[in-house]
């Protein structure tokens, strides 16, 4: 395999979570304190961010594409963000593509007033419903599957608005964490099986949504409790309410998130993620353990496990890889003359903590196995004796359908090889993934129910917590044009 086709950006060849939601209630700094907790969730999107304000008469809507901190730190832009009221939102783009009309909060002006919504998750049933709406005259403005949720919203013949939304809800499937803002209201909703988080908050009294805790912390709110599976909060001048208006389930938490998405400093469902991801490295060094002189990390996200990894295995941890942490998403894309002189913007190895050892490398997943190729190679480049990987995951297998951008199946090196082959794609001396059971206990169960399984964990095990409406509805479609084309 030659190198230099490989792709430049190496986090090209990670899932990306897409969305991080904010919103706060009642405070007269709202637009300011939802930009910072949108600073503080950029790893769940860094593609685009927006944030709706309401000021008691009228609302006000600020997005951009790019990064939080490049498009809402300036006195302007906050101050027409006027109001106590603030919704906020970052996006990767995970359905819709990356038009600027999909850049969320979504808004629309019902006959009961404003709404708007921010959405973390993936609708599973998106397009069926919005065949549906559309035949009954519904006109969407964006391709984002949130925008079904308004049009249902819109379209439902309830009276009050939080019986609308629950109206909504009831028809949808598939992952969604939302905070939404009205003129009276702002509420919070976790789908049933709880698939991506959503943590409540208070600063100063003034109730905080937020997708992780690091959010609260930055702006030194208070952790009050996570949105529960299947729980609305809505929250008013008279407090906060909680509804249960879903028939309960048992949730499926994304064990991904412990992973890879949520940042190590979050606490979600009471796990703190730097503690699981040394806990998952530790299991690692436990179930496949390797002869080496020095543990180094895929920085930054196998960093943890990597901590846990040499701990457990008693073997010295160190930095050989550097990564550059300024290299930003909108880098220019050198010309193929300078790619072919091995350019390495974003990691570079540590030729003197790696030279004449034996290195294992540890990283949290391998998605497409080009990123572990290039590592690998690297390492190798700067004298290591021997190149053993281990991942703190099990092998990759199958496609996201709740808010994750993955490959398709097909892409997926796991989904294609043996561990043997990746092995050799990558051309490391060893290679070996964290079982699925071993991914369980370091979470603090006894291992997957294969049964009722504790955790959404349908990349590695196929296994899915909801219907795929609209991919059985795809997949039929073209089974109808295969039939009638032979
Ligand atoms: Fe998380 Fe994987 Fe489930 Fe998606 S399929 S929600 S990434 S565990």
């Amino acid at each position: 395999m030659d190198l230099t086709t490989l792709p430049f950006d190496t986090d090209d060849d990670k899932l990306r979570e897409e969305c991080g939601v904010f919103g706060v209630f009642g405070h007269p700094d709202a637009a300011a304190l939802t930009a910072l907790g949108l600073h503080a969730l950029q790893h769940r999107g860094q593609e685009a961010a927006g944030i709706v304000s309401f000021d008691g008469a009228d609302f006000h809507h600020e997005r951009h594409v790019g990064l939080v901190g490049d498009n809402f730190t300036k006195r302007p832009v906050i101050d027409r963000l006027a109001g106590n009221y603030a919704l906020g939102h970052t996006r990767y783009a995970t359905h819709g593509g990356s038009l600027e009309r999909n850049i969320q909060p979504l808004f629309a002006e019902f006959s009961g007033g404003g709404f708007a919504v921010a959405h973390n998750g993936n609708l599973t049933n998106a397009l069926a419903l919005q065949d549906r709406l559309q035949r009954r005259g519904s006109i969407f403005q964006s391709t984002s599957d949130t925008e079904v949720i308004l049009h249902l919203i819109a379209t439902s013949r309830m009276e009050r608005l939080v019986d609308r939304v629950i109206d909504a809800l009831g028809q949808i499937e598939g992952a969604y964490s939302l905070a939404c803002l009205s003129r009276k209201k702002m509420i919070g909703c976790r789908d049933p099986l709880g698939v991506r988080p959503l943590i409540l908050g208070d600063l100063d009294g003034a109730p905080i949504l937020a997708s992780e805790t690091c959010a609260l912390d930055i702006i030194g709110a208070r952790f009050v409790r996570d949105v529960e599976p299947g729980e609305m909060i809505v929250v008013s001048e008279t407090g906060i309410e909680s509804l249960r208006p879903f028939a309960p389930v048992k949730p499926r938490f994304c064990i991904f998130e412990y992973v890879y998405f949520a940042r190590p400093d979050s606490t979600v469902n009471g796990r703190g993620v730097y503690d699981m991801r040394k806990r998952i490295g530790a299991e690692l060094a436990r179930e496949a353990p390797a002869s080496a002189d020095v543990v180094v990390p895929v920085p930054d996200s196998g960093t943890p496990a990597a901590i846990g990894f040499a701990e457990a295995a008693g073997i010295p941890f160190d930095l050989g890889i550097i990564r550059n942490h300024y290299v930003g998403r909108t880098f220019i894309e050198p010309s193929d003359a300078i790619r072919n002189m091995g350019v390495r913007l974003k990691h570079n190895a540590n030729r003197k903590i790696i030279e004449g050892k034996r290195v294992v490398l540890i990283d949290d997943s391998i998605v497409r196995g080009t990123t572990s190729l290039k590592i690998v190679q690297m390492v190798r480049d700067a004298g290591a004796a021997e190149v053993h990987m281990r991942i703190a995951s099990p092998p990759t297998t199958d496609s996201c359908f709740y808010g994750v951008d993955t490959p398709e199946k097909s892409k997926l090196i796991a989904a294609r090889m043996s561990i043997a082959g990746m092995a050799e794609f990558i051309k490391a001396d060893s290679l070996a993934f964290l079982s699925i059971d071993g991914l369980y206990r370091a979470l603090g169960e006894a291992g997957r129910d294969g049964a009722a399984p504790q955790f959404c964990d349908a990349c590695f095990t196929g296994a899915y917590p909801t219907r795929l409406t609209d991919r059985e509805r795809r997949d039929t479609v073209a089974a109808l044009r295969f039939a009638q084309a032979v």
